[in-house]
């Protein structure tokens, strides 16, 4: 039986019941309107954790005024439904109002140069926002394990970092990213597209397939094959197509060898998506 809390001293009780007895709790942090790939999250916690928390937290600190927070899908009912099927302990769904009592806080982690580059060059501040909410929802939780899809791989890097710069006792696992059987990598935002614009969401993913099939011609192989889908697509919007070191988030140079990520963003109708694959790039 799913327990669904709102508060952080209801958290706290359900927790405490739970904690100790060398119990492994795993946390699997979302924005709600849940799918496939967050699925696929609790249910790698839950093979893994003794206590899986599902924590549903829109987080208005990591959205520009600009951005999407007022249309993003609500979908509570059935988010904790998917929950119960797949056999969470606690959902903890907290208004803004509980995360933020005394509104913005004054005091937030600074993600630093891996946060200027990529997704926070397009949305300056953003994973200043996501760090200071996982740092919160973490201190809330204390998890021994948290999970965080490849889905958002800057994210994921950004998340470790923090970990492990800052010394959270936590350990981070990342979980593959879950796609459509047509290769579209799932996301709550894909509920926006209409049924154009998701025929030309396909070649974000077909172009990062593209670049996998070239691995083993080289960086500038990848690149090339990658582009060739993109610039064929005439109605998204490309913001970046990068073929980055998955440490440093620097371009690759064209002689690189080993692994690399090749990582896209773009607007298609109204709607950002964001995608990548892990590459491996061959000593020629
Ligand atoms: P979100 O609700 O979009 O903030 O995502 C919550 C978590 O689910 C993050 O760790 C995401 O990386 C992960 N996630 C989102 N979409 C996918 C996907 N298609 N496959 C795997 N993980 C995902």
């Amino acid at each position: 039986m799913t327990q669904l809390v709102h508060t952080r001293a209801d958290l706290r009780e359900v927790l405490a019941g739970r904690e100790g007895d060398q119990q492994k709790v795993g946390v699997v942090m979302t924005m709600g309107a849940l799918h496939a790939g967050h699925r696929e999250l609790v249910h790698v916690a839950r093979a893994r954790c003794a206590v899986v928390v599902v924590t549903v937290f829109l987080n208005p600190l990591q959205f520009a005024p600009s951005e999407d927070l007022s249309r993003y899908p609500k979908t509570l009912d059935d988010d904790v439904a998917l929950c119960e099927q797949e056999g969470v302990d606690v959902v903890f769904a907290p208004a803004v109002e509980e995360v933020y009592p005394a509104g913005r806080p004054q005091v937030q982690v600074h993600a630093g140069p891996l946060g200027d580059v990529l997704e926070g060059a397009s949305r300056p501040g953003h994973f200043d926002g996501v760090l200071t909410v996982v740092a919160k929802l973490l201190n809330l939780t204390r998890p021994d394990v948290a999970y965080f899809g490849q889905k958002d791989a800057q994210q994921l890097l950004l998340i470790a970092r923090m970990v492990q710069d800052l010394n959270f006792p936590v350990e981070v696992d990342a979980v593959p990213t879950v796609r459509d059987p047509d290769g579209l990598a799932l996301s709550s935002r894909n509920m926006y597209l209409t049924d154009d614009d998701r025929h030309a969401a396909l070649s974000l993913s077909r172009a990062l397939f593209a670049g996998v099939a070239e691995e083993a011609a080289g960086a500038d192989a990848v690149r090339r094959a990658a582009h060739a889908v993109l610039d064929a697509e005439p109605s998204i919007a490309l913001d970046y197509l990068a073929l980055v070191d998955p440490a440093t988030l620097a371009e690759v140079p064209d002689d690189d060898a080993g692994p690399a990520l090749l990582a896209v963003a773009a607007r298609v109708g109204t709607t950002r998506l964001i995608d990548n694959v892990p590459i491996s790039l061959r000593d020629r």
